[in-house]
């Protein structure tokens, strides 16, 4: 019989994974769902970047690359991080993976030793945790509740900060709530941080792209230039071009780690895709005006489900910056008996009672870790928004 590495018993799988696989087997048994757990934009790769990789296939750009990619990625790579940062990027100050969240996985695993510690804000993307996990290290979980937007507080950091902490993990915008830190909570961090040495950050920008605030987002290293030197950028081109199944994403940071990360690269993958390189570096120095018409898009779906489900008695959303998800207070219907006599505990059942009556699939709070919530994704068409409010809305009211 088969036993896994201790590793694997350690983590789960991915569960916003599992809610797509269980949507999917609802409707090949004929169910009509109102699906809001995708985690991926609904439009369509932009012409020019699959032009782009076709391009790449006919000229023959179909071998091994170098580690840390073609010449055209790299210069892509490095002239959106200037962009993005305002600060100077160096060709051996970067990384690329098979998505960002492969760059995540390869940060921890070229960084942590048994037993390092990991701070990870809660509601947190639900990798993370497993990730550090699975590479020997100890999440530690520290819950940011409504009241502070879900954001981690300087005082909340400065506690949560041991001998033994390696990483502090950063989302702006979060998934799961779409929140984003201000310039000015970045440089409080940052303050905090100054005390603290030998802790690193990674922060995950891969929805920067995606914000509903005036002019761009604010990075870390753009508010802390000084802690670049400690600091690993993510991102990627899945959310912001709508390439999420081309699997590509990078990482910016020290020379030291960027190096360790890459000589892990160069036994795990060699390289990710030469054609989703190609593609990649279409996409990041072409044009660029798929970000603001999809924007504008995921601006008014926001509006309209923001909207409907602050007009549902018990349920409650606070507005999104960020991002492509609404993560909805639910704490109002705790306690209340479904038409069928059982009683709603928590999230989890709530989210299993909105697929029964009301055929939307959405994600419970306790997934990310902070409940009572549930995450909606309005990455789908405002048709569906509008039926999934109704009917999650009929679905309350049966409730007594
Ligand atoms: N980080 C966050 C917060 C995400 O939500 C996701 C995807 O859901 C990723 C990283 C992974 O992105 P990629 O497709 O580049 O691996």
């Amino acid at each position: 019989e088969f036993v896994p590495a201790s590793r694997v018993s350690r983590i789960k799988s991915s569960p916003s994974v599992a809610a797509a696989a269980r949507v999917r087997e609802l409707k090949a048994e004929g169910r009509s769902i109102l699906d809001l757990t995708v985690g991926e934009p609904d439009f369509d790769t932009p012409e020019h970047i699959k032009a782009a990789a076709v391009e790449a296939i006919t000229a023959g750009e179909t071998k091994y690359t170098s580690v840390t990619g073609t010449p055209a990625l790299q210069k892509a790579i490095l002239q959106t991080l200037e962009l993005n940062t305002g600060l100077h990027y160096s060709a051996n100050e970067i990384t690329i993976g098979g998505g960002a969240k492969q760059v995540i996985f390869t940060a921890f695993m070229a960084s942590l030793d048994d037993g390092d510690e990991v701070i990870i804000p809660a509601p947190y993307w639900v990798s993370y945790p497993d990730m550090v996990l699975a590479n020997d290290g100890r999440p530690m979980i520290v819950p940011c509740g409504e009241d502070s937007g879900f954001k981690l507080t300087p005082d909340a950091l400065r506690t949560a900060i041991t001998d033994r902490t390696k990483w502090l993990i950063l989302n702006t915008p979060s998934n799961p709530t779409g929140a984003v830190y201000s310039r000015a909570e970045l440089r409080a961090l940052a303050d905090v941080l100054a005390g603290f040495p030998h802790v690193f950050v990674l922060t995950d920008e891969i929805y920067d792209q995606i914000y509903f605030g005036a002019g761009k987002l604010t990075g870390l290293v753009e508010a802390a230039p000084e802690l670049k030197d400690r600091v690993l950028v993510v991102n990627g081109v899945s959310k912001a071009y709508a390439m999420t199944g081309w699997r590509l994403g990078y990482g910016a940071g020290p020379a030291g780690l960027i190096g360790a990360m890459n000589k892990l690269q160069s036994q795990i993958s060699s390289c990710p895709s030469s054609v989703s390189q190609a593609a990649a570096a279409a996409a990041l120095s072409g044009d660029q005006s798929f970000i603001r018409t999809s924007g504008e898009v995921y601006r008014s779906r926001r509006d309209a489900a923001v909207a409907g489900l602050n007009a549902i008695s018990g349920l409650s959303c606070s507005t999104p910056e960020g991002a492509f998800y609404a993560y909805v207070n639910c704490g109002g219907v705790l306690g209340k008996t479904t038409p069928d006599g059982s009683v709603i505990r928590d999230d989890q059942d709530f989210v299993l009672y909105l697929l029964d009556l009301a055929s939307v699939a959405a994600i419970p709070g306790s997934a990310y870790g902070l409940g009572p919530y549930f995450r909606i994704s309005y990455a789908t068409s405002l048709a569906v928004i509008e039926e999934a409010v109704a009917a999650i809305d009929k679905a309350v009211q049966a409730l007594s």
